[in-house]
């Protein structure tokens, strides 16, 4: 779901057409729905309002503060992964006590300031961390408060690369193992044990994961409880999937109802992750056609965006639907490769994809690129990061400007 819809064969966001933006502020652009990840946030809070619920909108999915702002005012938290999302949080004047905070390799400089702020939590991800922490705290005389994140051993059925609850997984505790750091975390004196956390993958687009790896952390809640090791919060973590080709991702609804029954009784605050299925949706990245190439076995739109704005593509393999902002009804259909201007095979966007015949100086949209898209961009061949345009109804604002040449070489020297 999602408001990117065509009227009069243009294509609009909310109530703006997409041309007037590209025009106003250029391509690449990022263009964000303000009404679509508002409605996904909602449709979040909804499914577990029965619930004492804490939603902790995930940073890294999209980190611009225009975007964290509209989520802060719409009640939620952050979960964060480093001290650079803890500080974009903080300028929203969100409560610390909701950030969450997860990551394998805190460093000392992040968890100093993470316990300056007063965070609600970190999520601890090994006992190497737990004395770190435990050993911080104790220096600035403090208690640090914590949740511990258990690695459950369940496939989420995705991507590998975000395939996050396997036992081969670099995140997380071992749940074999988990037991051991709780007596251990409850011996120390900087230590307040708050919680059980998970977070099993990203892009996932059935229950049967989450019921998994839900039954086996409840049960470990249970034998937490007979150590007498009290807990007031379960973070479920996020991973919810979104739709971006064929998929039929479950609704936030059906999950909710498959996993309530596994912690029902528990009497516990439920905290959630949700970073891709609030902004995954809600965000498209225009670009325009630079040359339409003909080869002998196949044509390339070459566009001037590329792998440098979203590198999902490149990265995973993804899938982008790719469509023209304005309609031709006339025109043939022609079978593309939509690539980018860098020097790399790997640049590209979608391939073999059926559209209209294009031009030079057409746009082009490609959907679903608000979660890790301007969140992983970079400035790879010398390329300013792409700007971002936020609309509200009728109403579009510039959220993030496009970067100059000039911001990019500023922080370089040359050696006399
Ligand atoms: C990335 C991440 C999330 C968000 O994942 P989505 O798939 O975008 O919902 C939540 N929690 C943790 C710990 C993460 O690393």
């Amino acid at each position: 779901m999602d408001y990117f819809n065509y009227k009069k064969n243009k294509l609009f966001a909310e109530d703006v057409d997409i041309n007037i933006l590209a025009e106003k502020y250029g391509t690449p652009l990022y263009v964000y729905s303000k009404r679509t990840f508002l409605e996904h946030f909602h449709k979040v809070k909804n499914a577990f309002s029965d619930m004492e619920t804490l939603i902790c909108y995930s940073v890294k999915a999209n980190s611009n503060l225009a975007v964290l702002n509209e989520m802060k005012k719409a009640g939620a938290g952050f979960d964060i992964v480093s001290g650079g999302e803890l500080y974009r949080s903080l300028k929203t004047g969100v409560d610390p006590k909701k950030i969450v905070y997860a990551g394998v390799g805190k460093t000392a400089e992040e968890i100093r300031y993470a316990l300056k702020s007063g965070i609600l939590m970190f999520n601890i991800e090994s006992t190497e961390e737990l004395k770190a922490i435990n050993n911080i705290a104790k220096a600035m005389k403090t208690r640090a408060d914590v949740a511990f994140r258990i690695n459950p051993d369940v496939d989420a059925l995705t991507h590998a690369y975000v395939n996050t609850g396997k036992k081969e997984s670099k995140f997380g505790i071992d749940i074999m193992m988990a037991l051991n750091i709780y007596k251990s975390a409850k011996k120390l004196k900087h230590i307040n044990i708050k919680g059980v956390d998970m977070h099993i993958g990203s892009q996932i687009t059935s229950p049967i994961p989450y019921i998994n790896a839900v039954s086996k952390i409840a049960r470990f809640v249970s034998e937490l409880r007979r150590e007498n090791i009290n807990i007031e919060y379960l973070n479920l973590g996020g991973g919810l999937g979104v739709i971006y080709d064929e998929e039929k991702p479950s609704t936030a609804d059906v999950f909710a109802r498959a996993i309530k029954p596994h912690i029902a009784g528990f009497d516990l605050k439920i905290i959630l992750e949700p970073g891709r299925f609030i902004i995954g949706n809600a965000g498209v990245l225009i670009g325009r056609v630079t040359y339409v190439k003909k080869g002998r076995t196949k044509n390339f739109l070459i566009t001037d965006t590329g792998m440098n704005d979203l590198i999902r593509p490149s990265l995973y393999g993804s899938y982008h639907k790719v469509i023209p902002v304005n309609v031709k009804k006339s025109a043939d259909l022609d079978y593309y490769d939509v690539v980018g201007p860098i020097c790399e095979s790997g640049d590209f966007l979608a391939k073999d994809r059926h559209l209209p015949q294009m031009e030079a100086g057409d746009l082009i949209c490609v959907r679903t690129a608000g979660a890790y898209g301007m969140s992983m961009a970079s400035n790879y061949n010398t390329r300013p990061r792409a700007a971002e345009v936020m609309v509200d109804g009728a109403k579009h604002t510039l959220v993030r400007e496009r970067e100059t040449l000039e911001e990019l070489t500023a922080k370089e020297r040359m050696i006399k």
